[in-house]
């Protein structure tokens, strides 16, 4: 089979305005409808930490305006969780021909309470998937920090920053993930430190495994994969992809778009490069989306 030929027809890890998105629902519908999409699933940042203010970044987020998703508190997401769905949904009853989903990128943290309240917060929003994500390495009450604080740090702590954050999501995604009360659907970006040029291939190969291992849906990342400091021509690179094929573990492809312009973009040079690594298990049609993904009807 050839995947490059087939078209993706389904969306599902996009970012929208009030957020840290930059277009409406409405305006990321006609943009995805224009492209033949026929999946858009929102999935908006979900970040909840109690020291999250004490974080280096949220600073920075501050100036550019999207400091609201990084929160302190959980009730406050929801609230704004509940708008944003009641928004998709309007929109969602105007375009019957499409399948507008609910979703979330859900932030795992290794903190006590994390699981508990995430599962309040779920009980409470009911969405109709979830994507699992690790931005951020968890520093207690010193708060977060994310891969360009790594990026930053001086050669030596940042390597073993690095190898933090790795070890992190391994756990994160490996036993927690199945310890958890509700359904995490698919992993996003495995090999996010990539954004910003940190590379550590051995690492994202035991992520690979843990996620496969663990029947865990890996997403390959258009938006991230197609990046300046990625390298996706690189061997480590290839050897990686290699790895998911190896393992076998089911791919989903998402754009990870911030804007409407970035729906259905960058996606022939990542499929060029999954089929030369040998990945068949990759879904391409929206039709098979609930097969990889385990995707709840609304
Ligand atoms: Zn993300
Ligand atoms: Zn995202």
């Amino acid at each position: 089979m050839n995947i490059v030929s087939e078209n993706i027809d389904y969306s599902l890890h996009t970012h929208s305005v009030g957020f840290d998105g930059h277009d409406s629902v409405d305006d990321m519908v006609k943009a995805a409808r224009a492209k033949g999409i026929k999946t858009l699933g929102f999935s908006n940042h979900f970040i909840v930490h109690p020291y999250m203010k004490k974080s280096p970044m949220y600073n920075y987020a501050k100036n550019l305006g999207y400091e609201n998703i990084y929160s302190d508190n959980v009730d406050k997401t929801i609230e704004m969780f509940l708008k944003h769905y009641q928004e998709v949904r309007d929109v969602r009853q105007k375009n019957p021909d499409m399948d507008i989903l609910c979703g979330m990128e859900m932030d795992l943290f290794p903190y006590s309470r994390w699981s508990d309240m995430a599962a309040y917060a779920v009980r409470i929003l009911k969405p109709d998937y979830i994507i699992g994500a690790v931005h951020f390495l968890d520093r207690g009450p010193q708060g977060v920090l994310n891969v360009h604080d790594i990026e930053f740090a001086p050669g030596a702590e940042s390597r073993q920053l690095l190898r933090e954050y790795y070890q992190n999501v391994e756990l994160l995604t490996g036993y927690n993930w199945y310890s958890l009360p509700f359904d995490l659907n698919f992993y996003a970006h495995f090999n996010l430190p990539r954004k910003v040029g940190l590379y550590f291939p051995e690492m994202e190969r035991y992520i690979i495994k843990s996620l496969a291992l663990n029947g865990v849906p890996v997403e390959l990342n258009t938006a991230l994969m197609t990046s300046a400091k990625y390298g996706l021509g690189n061997s480590d690179a290839k050897t990686v992809l290699q790895d998911i094929a190896k393992n076998g573990a089911n791919v989903v492809v998402s754009d990870d778009a911030h804007s409407a312009k970035n729906i259905g973009a960058g996606r022939t040079a990542v499929l060029n490069a999954a089929e030369g690594a040998g990945i068949t298990n990759i879904c391409t049609k929206s039709a098979d989306l609930s097969r990889f993904i385990h995707l709840k009807s609304h």
